[in-house]
């Protein structure tokens, strides 16, 4: 049987890779109504497509909305029993970066056999990743670690996940004595903005399951995102001149202030961790006349959802009776909503990338994201979408690394998975 690990070779080409895709600004904008929000995001999906291709996958491209599907063909060939009872597994990572910080000039420090010391990075000296504050870098000493020169995100987030992706694809092209199921690629744009499966044909995937990979530590799992909404609260005041404002003016700036003001300090992001629901208003635009404030409403449960959204809705009306001059509507959107229910009623997608993770040795860590995935949205659309990491930490910021180590065993991890997905397939 094939070992699977990943030789020095096969990981000096994962760093290129993982080098390419970051340079490559894919930043996406959550004010574009386009497909993708940013065309720069098809730069790499082109690129990526042409990989594929070069890497063997004759059906490689990418479509209009800048999304790339490739297929690894089955090579079981009816050796493994019925090659048709293997479900095809698809591989998902998103070709976008976060909107809210710069993505454009990434320059990437390579750290060879790191030695436990902070990282100060090169373009700006005041950001500098501390040992103390990162504890997972003393889980990493001794690896080769990737960090953007401070003055842009890296973009780990999640082109760690495309690198692993690429690096199975091209170690499966090389290993063809290894026997797999079919395996789908896709890379999707603007998962960052909340809109990575938009366009996404669960039916034209084909696939029977499929993991993201993104984000977080070496050997966690995840099957738990968010239910996540999103509410917009639009305020219209009455405006006047202000020379001759007594007793006319209803001032929109001043009812959106009282509104946050009364927000419990106890419902903020930044105060709460763990399984603890979140408001979060992260956007204000407008003016006297007319201001539009924008909110994200996250929970573990449809409960705790729907009682932040109530006490959101309950603030707007205190605050309406204090201002009887002003207009305010409350407009909640779905996002996305819990996968962990739905993975449930199929459980061993799960359990067969717990059993990957510890054929490498590694105890699986099973973890609820404090955010969403693709595979969150997938999952209601019929395909079982858990979460394999990715690797990348401080995700979203300009301190971003990530370890070579640990993409390496994500893709070794992949690799396991595809084996054991044969194994219990065929039996
Ligand atoms: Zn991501």
């Amino acid at each position: 049987m094939t070992a699977i690990a990943l030789d020095a070779k096969d990981r000096k080409e994962l760093l290129a890779r993982f080098l390419r895709y970051v340079q490559v600004d894919t930043q996406s904008d959550e004010n574009s109504t386009t497909s993708p929000s940013t065309a720069k995001q098809k730069d790499l999906a082109r690129l990526l497509a042409e990989e594929l291709k070069a890497l063997g996958c004759a059906d490689a491209a990418m479509d209009e909305w800048g999304y790339v599907y490739a297929t690894v063909p089955a090579n079981l060939d009816g050796r493994q029993g019925a090659a048709s009872k293997v479900p095809t597994i698809g591989l998902i990572a998103h070709v976008d970066s976060y909107h809210g910080t710069l993505g454009a000039g990434v320059k990437p420090q390579v750290i060879e056999k790191y030695d436990g010391r902070d990282l100060t990075l090169p373009g700006d000296p005041r950001q500098v990743i501390r040992f103390a504050d990162n504890p997972n870098l003393a889980r990493c000493v001794g690896h080769t670690l990737v960090t953007s020169d401070g003055t842009t995100l890296l973009g780990a987030d999640d082109k760690a996940g495309i690198a692993e992706i690429m690096t199975v694809v091209a170690w499966l092209a090389r290993h063809p004595e290894f026997h797999h199921g079919a395996v789908r690629v896709a890379f999707t744009t603007d998962e960052e903005v909340g809109r990575g499966t938009e366009h996404f044909d669960v039916a034209r995937f084909g696939a029977g399951y499929a993991y993201t990979l993104d984000g977080s530590d070496i050997g966690e799992i995840e099957d738990e995102t968010f239910c996540a909404d999103s509410a917009l609260v639009t305020i219209e005041g009455h405006d006047v001149h202000p020379g001759y404002a007594k007793g006319k003016l209803t001032n929109a700036v001043r009812v959106a202030a009282a509104i946050v003001e009364r927000l419990p300090n106890e419902f903020l992001p930044e105060t709460t961790d763990e399984r603890q629901p979140y408001l979060h208003p992260y956007d204000l635009r407008g003016d006297v006349t007319k201001i539009e404030m924008k909110f994200l409403v996250r929970a573990f449960s449809e409960e705790e959802l729907r009682a932040r959204e109530d006490a959101l809705r309950a603030i707007v009306r205190e605050v309406g009776a204090a201002f009887p001059g002003a207009r305010i509507a409350v407009d909640v959107r779905e996002s996305y909503r819990n996968m962990a229910t739905k993975i449930a009623e199929d459980p061993k997608v799960l359990e067969y990338a717990f059993e990957a993770v510890r054929r490498l040795g590694i105890e699986p860590v099973r973890r609820a994201i404090r955010g969403g995935t693709d595979g969150a949205r997938l999952s209601f659309m019929g395909l079982l979408t858990p979460n394999i990491w990715a690797g990348g930490q401080n995700f979203h910021s300009v301190q971003e690394w990530v370890s070579e180590e640990w993409m390496a065993k994500a893709s070794e991890c992949v690799l396991q998975l595809l084996r054991i997905w044969v194994e219990r397939s065929a039996a």
